[in-house]
Formats: structure tokens, C-alpha cells, sequence
């Protein structure tokens, strides 16, 4: 007898939308198939979608600013992925200047301990290079940690390395089947554009965008890939947001180098109007919000399987804290909040509504969803065959939705501690009505069942596995 049976769903599998009853037993999943026998306790799907766990590789559960932290801990920025589906997060680890970085590992892993409501996964931020450094990478891929991340930008806040710095991580890194993360925007052009405008009294949120133009992306693109490409490392491009980065991307992939690119939510779905609003300074973010020829083109890109991840930068500034400056974009503090939002809003736009030339409600849309959304981040960060994908033997974790409801947005009904969602009012189509963490039922019908202590740290295992390539679709079944 199985612990749990899901019966009747439309259960999205790495092969293919099932038909049928998906089976756990203990933490993992026993079986998907038709007719599956019975279960200790069984739950109806008939008419749901029964999707795989999403897996958030881009959020930071408490990040320092200047004066504070982003509101999201660990506690409250994963109680608000479970409510969004998301059972998987990986965050970053925060090193100190001159800290050890298997030091700022360990204090990272140690702080999510007992707290977490989903599985955590850590990238190892190198904000701060030296020979120490570099010896510690193949450490650190040992211990589960096998992404490191550079910043090309803030400079003014102690994190920029340089290209020597960064060609000889991406060595070390690449040595030790690792992959490396970049933020790609040139941090000295940034400076230049920020002080520029601040000269000119040009620093409302308005403004914000212009410092830190497309080419500012581009550019660092350009660079970060020729240094990953000549120390023969993979490398990861996060939030992209621009045609000009994504064509560079294209460039080089036309030459047969691989290179991986995330985007996020916000540079789908909102653009820099944003900043003309009295609420501009909330959607200050690094980079900025773009042109809507700058959003269409991610989502063209993102339906035709250029972008191999969706996350979401989560990092929730509180309205106080984000109009601490009064309103001046060069000292407001960068972040927003998505990881509740990232599965809602996906699917309402690219499945429900077929966003960027996608059949809505088809087949091909939800498995395209779930690859960017479960599968291709479990790939790159070394979390499968547990995480990514409903099948046997993964991590039984997976979310129960129906597709049919409609509403719109409200940040009284997220569970983050922002006041505030920077797509407030978005139509959104469908309700999550269940979660579930390796078996263990976390959410169901709006309530928690889970508690904190519940997620526990996932390693990743060395040399990242390539993104998924589509399923073939068999025939294009549209969804009820
Ligand atoms: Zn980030």
C-alpha cells in the first residue's frame, strides 16, 4: 500500500502530461501510472494539474543593504515559496570582507537549520577574491556548494571583482566541475551614470533606468562570457533583462559555447514605466526594469527555449525601508519580492493566456513550464534526479492546481513579510490547492501545514547537467 495516491490529475512529467494517479511512499515518488492501487490516505485531481515542485534558483533570504536586511528571512521568505508552490529555493551565501569562503558557507547553512519551510540550495557569492579564495573552491563543491557567483557591478559596496579576478575564479571553478553565476551590468559605467545624475539632481526613480542603460548589460555580458569561454568554464547569466544581452547570448551560443541565461518575472511582465508612478522607487532593482520591446523579446525567447530558468531575485524591501532615501533611485535599496508570485504568474501568462506565441492551455505550454520552472534549474544546480521533475524515485514534491479559477493579485494574500507586491492587481489564473515536500503535505486549501525545520539544505552534485531538451509533443492536447 502506498502512503499517498493522487488520483485522476494531469500530472506534468519530464516525458509528458499523464493521465492518471501519481503514488508516494515515504518521501519519494513510488510510481505514476493508470489505475494505481490503493494508498493510506488519497487525494481527488480530477480536473487539476498536478505539477512538479518549483525550484526558485535565484532568491536571497535576507540580504544586507546599506542600513537593513530585505524583510524575507529564511523563515518568512520560505513560507512564502511554499504558498506559491516553490519547494526548492537556492539562496546565496553572503561573505564578508576577507571572510573564509567555506566560512560563509557554513554560517549560511548553519542559519537554515530548523528554520526553512522548503528545501534550500546555496550559490557561493565571491564578493571578496584572493588566493585563499580560489583553494577553497573544490572545498566547497565537495560540501554541495558548486555555483559561484560575481558581480561585474557594486563596486561602491565592496562586491565587484575584476576581470583578472574573475578569469581566474571561472578557472577554478571550471576545474572543479563547477559553474559560475554572474550579475552582469559594468559596474564603472554604472558609477559613471549614477554620479552623472546625481551632478544633474537626476536622481528620482524616473532616472533609474537611463543609469543603467542596455548596453550596460551587453557589455558585461560580452565580457564575463569571453572570460568564462577562455578559462573553459560554463557559465550562468542571472536576470537578464535586455535584447541587447540576449543577442550577445545568442552570439556566442552560435559558435557552439554554452552559455545558460535566467530571467525573471519583472522583465517579462513589467516595464520601466514603473518608474514614472509615485510608487517608482519600489521598483528599483538591479538591473532595471526595461523597454516593452526589451520584456516582448524575453518572452519570445523564453517560449522558444532560449531562457533555461525563470527565478526571481526575491529579495522584499519593505515600503519603509524602500522609501527610506525619499524617493533618490542611487541610494534606494534593490529588491522586490516574487518567489510567492513566480508560478501564478507564469502559468496565468504563458499557459493560461499563451504568452509569446504559446497555445494556451496546451501540453507543450505546461511541460515548457516545467522545465524552466523545475527542471532546468534542478539540471544546472546539480539537484537531480531529487528535484526537478515528477518521476520515480525523485523527492515527492509537487503542487496540486486548479487552472480554472480567476482573481487578481493582493498582498494581503501573500504570506512574505513585503506590504507590498509589485504586481498588485495582476489577473492571475488558477489556485494552488495543495503542496507537498518530499510526501509531507505543507500546504493545503490557503493554510500551512508545514512547519518551519521542515526543508532541510540540498547539496548539489558537481558538474551541472544540461537543460532539458523538449519533450517531444506527442499531439497537441489542449487542457480542459
Ligand atoms: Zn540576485
Amino acid at each position: 500500500m502506498y502512503d499517498l495516491v493522487v488520483r485522476s490529475g494531469r500530472i506534468v512529467t519530464p516525458d509528458g502530461v499523464v493521465m492518471g494517479d501519481l503514488a508516494v511512499r515515504g518521501e519519494t515518488i513510488a510510481e505514476i501510472g493508470q489505475g494505481l492501487g490503493a494508498g493510506k490516505e488519497e487525494i481527488d485531481a480530477t480536473g487539476r494539474i498536478v505539477f512538479p515542485g518549483v525550484v526558485d534558483a535565484h532568491v536571497h533570504l535576507g540580504v544586507p543593504s546599506k542600513d537593513f536586511f530585505s524583510v524575507d528571512g529564511v523563515e518568512t521568505g520560505t513560507r512564502s515559496a511554499v504558498f506559491g508552490g516553490v519547494t526548492t529555493v537556492i539562496d546565496f551565501t553572503v561573505q564578508e570582507p576577507g571572510e573564509d569562503l567555506v566560512a560563509s558557507f557554513e554560517r549560511r547553512r548553519a542559519g537554515i537549520e530548523g528554520k526553512a519551510h522548503v528545501d534550500v540550495g546555496l550559490h557561493v557569492n565571491v564578493t571578496s577574491f584572493s588566493q585563499a579564495a580560489l583553494d577553497r573552491v573544490p572545498t566547497l563543491v565537495k560540501r554541495g556548494a558548486t555555483s559561484f557567483k560575481v558581480f561585474t557591478a557594486y563596486g561602491e559596496a565592496g562586491m565587484q571583482l575584476g576581470d583578472a579576478e574573475i578569469l581566474r575564479l571561472a578557472d577554478a571553478v571550471g576545474e572543479a566541475g563547477g559553474l559560475l553565476m554572474a550579475h552582469c551590468e559594468n559596474g564603472e559605467a554604472a558609477a559613471f551614470l549614477r554620479e552623472r545624475a546625481k551632478a544633474a539632481g537626476n536622481t528620482a526613480a524616473r532616472f533609474h533606468e537611463a543609469s543603467r542603460p542596455d548596453l550596460v548589460e551587453a557589455e558585461a555580458v560580452h565580457r564575463v562570457a569571453t572570460l568564462c569561454r577562455l578559462a573553459d568554464c560554463p557559465l550562468y547569466v542571472v536576470h537578464l533583462s535586455t535584447a541587447r544581452g540576449l543577442e550577445v547570448i545568442r552570439r556566442f551560443r552560435g559558435e557552439g559555447w554554452t552559455i545558460h541565461a535566467e530571467t525573471c518575472p519583472q522583465y517579462l511582465l513589467l516595464d520601466r514605466e514603473r518608474y514614472e508612478g509615485e510608487d517608482g522607487h519600489l521598483y528599483v532593482v538591479h538591473p532595471p526594469l526595461r523597454t516593452a520591446a526589451d520584456r516582448h523579446a524575453l518572452t519570445a525567447a523564453v517560449t522558444e527555449g532560449e531562457i533555461d530558468v525563470l527565478a526571481t531575485d526575491h529579495a522584499p524591501f519593505s515600503r519603509a525601508q524602500k522609501g527610506a532615501a525619499g524617493g533618490d533611485f542611487t541610494r534606494t535599496p534593490g529588491g522586490m519580492p516574487g518567489v510567492e508570485t513566480l508560478f501564478l504568474l507564469t502559468f496565468s501568462r504563458l499557459v493560461a493566456l499563451g504568452d509569446g506565441g504559446l497555445t494556451p492551455r496546451s501540453n507543450a505550454s505546461l511541460l515548457l513550464l516545467a522545465r524552466i520552472l523545475a527542471e532546468n534549474p534542478a539540471r544546472l544546480f546539480g539537484l537531480v534526479p531529487a528535484k526537478g521533475a515528477l518521476r520515480k524515485g525523485a523527492d515527492a514534491d509537487f503542487l496540486v492546481f486548479d487552472p480554472n479559477p480567476i482573481r487578481r493579485l493582493r498582498t494581503a494574500d501573500l504570506h512574505g513579510a513585503a506590504d507590498w507586491c509589485p504586481f498588485e492587481d495582476f489577473e492571475v489564473r488558477g489556485e494552488i490547492r495543495s503542496v507537498y515536500l518530499r510526501g509531507k503535505r505543507v500546504v493545503e486549501g490557503g493554510q500551512l501545514h508545514g512547519a518551519p525545520g521542515d526543508g532541510r539544505f540540498v547539496p548539489g552534485r558537481t558538474v551541472p547537467e544540461a537543460p532539458a531538451a523538449p519533450a517531444e509533443p506527442a499531439e497537441e492536447e489542449v487542457a480542459d
